[in-house]
């Protein structure tokens, strides 16, 4: 046996291998996590020339991305345009700073707004066009693009980005982990600690590597840490959403803001923690409570209507709409399959099917049919009064708010550079996603996870491209 492992190192030294049978790897670029960051990243750099190595601990791709139902926020697109929509990065600064409560870093924003419309050419030429523009909350003009027909954005956008990954051959190891990321005596970043789905661990040496591991919304021990009132919630995220990323760095000395900020989701199904997309409110359904009546103007930000809905009676609601928004939002089409929905040919059925008084409901509806037709929401301020609800078939979905982004993490720059305590940016160390902070301050607006995932992933992609150059 002695002797088997002295030939094996003999061998291995001689050959350059780690240990017996294992290639010592090298490359020029380490991704960790194949969500939306992480894939974006992954095609940039490899389109500009770079050997990428994308690792992905589930067996499956798209983390939560592949769960954001709303859209991507962007300003100043062709799509926008086209449909004599008004509205520039200075809105979307403004929009997004009044969102997070003014706690966002400026400079992070600036970047996302003035270069979210590239992310919006980058989805279309790699198979994702998001063609279709609507309301989401907090937005002061139409500004989320989603796909054609109300599809849900994220997995759209995961399916697309997965087949051009394998189209362009990039090395993405399935139910592979980072455990740990590699760092010399001068604090440069030289690679990470790899494990298979043996439990095999590997070392890559890389010459960057990026972080894109995304948030920790289903790390309960993180949530109670860092919101103790949050820790009997339900959760929409992925259940690789651990923080993994977040702990990784710290060890090496990277700066993390806002933890804190856990943002509730205000549409998720109780008990479940199933989403309810922001765009059923956006193209027009309302929100009642147990007594049948509207108690908020639904198009705030999710923070403020997450707490108007626990501020009613049993913390939950009805969302209720009509025939004409499930055949314009098709994202609906998964609420009826999973059996969410309770359905009536008039509203005092629908009543009846959810326990709340009929003449309340009926009286409710028509009032906001009257301000439809005014053009005018005397009751709430409701700014966006798109559909009228008339007409039946009708519909209610049970709502509960529900753990769903976590706005902090690693502090990075506009080049999506880590920082450490002191600010300075640890070398060959990048980040892009929902595993940074500062972007979205105390309260991330609909629309803008997308935005922000794609497009620091794309600059992170780029910036270590250029930096592998030098
Ligand atoms: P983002 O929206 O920022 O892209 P996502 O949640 O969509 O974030 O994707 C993050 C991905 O990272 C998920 O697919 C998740 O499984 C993966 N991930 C998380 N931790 C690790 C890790 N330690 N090693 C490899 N992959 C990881």
């Amino acid at each position: 046996m002695k002797k088997v492992v002295s030939v094996c190192l003999t061998l291995a030294l001689a050959l350059g291998l780690t240990a017996c049978g294992d290639k010592k790897e090298s490359t020029d670029l380490v991704i960790i996590g194949a969500g939306g960051a992480g894939m974006t990243a992954a095609i940039e750099a490899h389109n500009q020339g770079a050997k990428v190595v994308l690792l992905e601990k589930m067996p499956f791709v798209g983390g939560n991305t592949a769960r954001a139902e709303g859209g991507l926020n962007a300003a100043g697109t062709e799509y926008q345009k086209a449909a004599n929509i008004e509205d520039n990065a200075t809105l979307f600064f403004e929009d997004t700073m009044k969102g997070g409560k003014n706690l966002n870093n400026p400079e992070m924003v600036k970047t996302l707004t003035e270069q979210a419309k590239d992310s919006i050419v980058f989805l279309k030429e790699n198979g994702a066009p998001l063609s279709e523009v609507g309301r989401a909350g907090g937005a002061s003009v139409d500004r989320i693009h989603r796909p054609e027909g109300g599809e849900a954005a994220g997995n759209f956008m995961v399916v697309a980005l997965k087949k051009r990954i394998d189209e362009l051959k990039i090395d993405l190891r399935m139910n592979t982990s980072a455990t740990e990321i590699l760092k010399n005596d001068k604090g440069e970043v030289t690679g990470v600690k790899a494990k298979n789905k043996e439990g095999k661990e590997y070392t890559i040496d890389a010459k960057k590597v990026m972080i894109a591991t995304g948030g920790f919304g289903s790390n309960f021990d993180m949530i109670k840490e860092f919101d103790a009132k949050l820790a009997d919630f339900k959760t929409t995220n992925a259940p690789g959403a651990l923080g993994e990323g977040i702990q990784m760095s710290e060890k090496i000395g990277a700066n993390l803001v806002d933890m804190e900020h856990i943002q509730i989701h205000p549409t998720t199904i109780p008990g479940q923690g199933i989403l309810i997309t922001e765009g059923v409110r956006g193209d027009g359904a309302i929100l009642v409570n147990e007594e049948g009546k509207r108690f908020t103007n639904e198009l705030l930000t999710r923070d403020v209507v997450s707490q108007n809905i626990l501020a009613q009676p049993g913390k939950h609601a009805y969302l209720i709409f009509n025939d004409e928004l499930v055949k314009k939002n098709h994202a609906t089409e998964a609420y009826f399959k999973q059996k969410l929905v309770k359905e009536a040919d008039t509203i005092a059925d629908l009543a009846s099917q959810i326990k709340v008084d009929a003449a309340s409901l009926e009286q409710t509806i028509k009032s906001y049919n009257g301000f439809i037709a005014n053009k005018k929401d005397d009751a709430f301020g409701r700014d966006s009064l798109k559909l009228s609800l008339e007409k039946g078939k009708y519909y209610a979905i049970e709502i509960t708010p529900g753990i769903h982004h976590t706005m902090g993490g690693i502090v990075t720059n506009t080049k999506a550079q880590v920082l450490d305590k002191e600010g300075n940016v640890i070398p060959n160390l990048f980040a892009a996603g929902e595993v940074t902070g500062g972007v979205h301050g105390a309260n991330r607006l609909g629309g803008n996870a997308l935005a922000d995932i794609t497009t620091f992933g794309r600059i992170g992609a780029a910036e270590a491209v250029k930096e592998l150059k030098k």
